[in-house]
């Protein structure tokens, strides 16, 4: 039975990670701090003999015990929210943490794939987005942190690579959303979710004409499953290029929702990028990748999830 690590394991991916590799019979070890997760994630995991938690941050010395085949590294925050909240961490666990998985990859003998984000484009100046596209950041901006963990993450992984022979994949992944996000992250499919729920407006960043192409979280693992078990070591984009302005999007979400709210605007964060939608012509060549659940039917998915939590959770300020 191969054997698989996936740091972040509470937090949204990781786990759908969890439940992704436990079903095509893995071994997997989830790692987390819960900083930004939820043991609510992996509760239905616990009493799985395939399936081992240990609670550590990823920042310090990650020690494990026995072999290990592959490790996926996905602890980090990710949502602006989190990551100006926690700006220090994010900066650390991008490359401290890192590199002790890449030290415990080499050490182990594994390959190791790790979450870049379509963050490290920073506000792009091409369209869509290329994985050749050197990207536009701010490195002094307030995204910075996490901007920058991400593209250090990445140099650091082809250093390893390069230099020590490691297998290393890096993926990065263009926004995605489904079941298990956190309410409270600040990102635009939970807030509007929560906003037409409670009963009030939804909050528009900005004019709402910058743009986003949300991902389904199936489709989104479907792709990381895939570039794991690729042999290509360079960044691969994996996601949805269907964009969509935000002002579309929060309608969208009115219709769905059935609500009577408004929507009400508000300042857009500094260095937001204006538009954003993933090329994925090398995904599709290279995996025979691509997404298959539309916006409608992830969004329909996601609205039933977030209905099922409890009033005392929607009303909570953060958990
Ligand atoms: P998330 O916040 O739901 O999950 C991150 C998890 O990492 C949390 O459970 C958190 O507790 C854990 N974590 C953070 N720092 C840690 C540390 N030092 N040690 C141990 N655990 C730690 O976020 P997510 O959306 O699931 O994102 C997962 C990964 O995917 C991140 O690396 C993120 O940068 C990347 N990513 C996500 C998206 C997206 O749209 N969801 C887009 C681009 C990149
Ligand atoms: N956004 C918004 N209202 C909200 C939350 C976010 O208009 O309540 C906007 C945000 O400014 C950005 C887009 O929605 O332009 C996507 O934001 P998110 O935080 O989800 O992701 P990211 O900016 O990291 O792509």
């Amino acid at each position: 039975m191969k054997k698989v690590l996936i740091t972040g394991a509470a937090g949204f991916l990781g786990s759908h990670l969890c439940d992704r590799f436990i079903k095509e019979g893995y071994h997997v070890i989830g790692m987390d701090n819960f900083i930004t997760g939820d043991k609510n994630n992996i509760n239905h995991l616990v009493d799985n003999t395939n399936f081992k938690f240990i609670e550590h941050n990823v920042t310090d010395f990650v020690k494990i015990d026995g072999s290990l085949d592959y490790i996926l590294h996905f602890a980090s925050p990710a949502s602006p929210i989190d990551y100006l909240k926690i700006p220090i961490q994010t900066l650390k666990v991008g490359s401290l943490g890192t590199h002790n998985l890449l030290g415990l990859a080499k050490a182990k003998k594994a390959r190791i794939l790790i979450a870049s984000t379509s963050e490290v484009y920073g506000d792009p100046l091409i369209h869509p987005q290329t994985e050749d596209y050197y990207g536009n950041v701010n490195t002094i901006g307030p995204r910075g942190v996490y901007d920058e963990a991400k593209r250090f993450q990445e140099s650091i992984t082809m250093a390893y690579h390069r230099f020590h022979g490691l297998e290393t994949r890096i993926v990065r992944i263009f926004n995605t959303y489904g079941p298990r996000m956190r309410l409270n992250d600040g990102r635009v499919i939970p807030a509007f979710m929560g906003q037409a729920l409670r009963g009030e407006d939804l909050t528009i960043f900005g004019d709402g004409s910058q743009t986003r192409s949300f991902c389904y979280v199936d489709d989104q693992v479907e792709g990381i499953y895939k570039l794991l078990l690729s042999d290509y070591s360079f960044p691969v984009n994996i996601g949805n290029p269907h964009e969509i302005t935000i002002k579309e999007f929060a309608e969208e979400v009115i219709k769905l929702t059935a609500t009577s709210q408004k929507v009400i605007y508000k300042e857009l964060p500094q260095d937001d990028p204006l538009q954003r939608q993933p090329d994925i012509s090398l995904a599709k060549k290279l995996l025979n990748w691509e997404p298959k659940i539309g916006r409608e039917e992830g969004m329909r998915i996601t609205y039933e999830y977030f209905k099922t939590l409890s009033k005392e959770e929607l009303f909570k300020s953060d958990h």
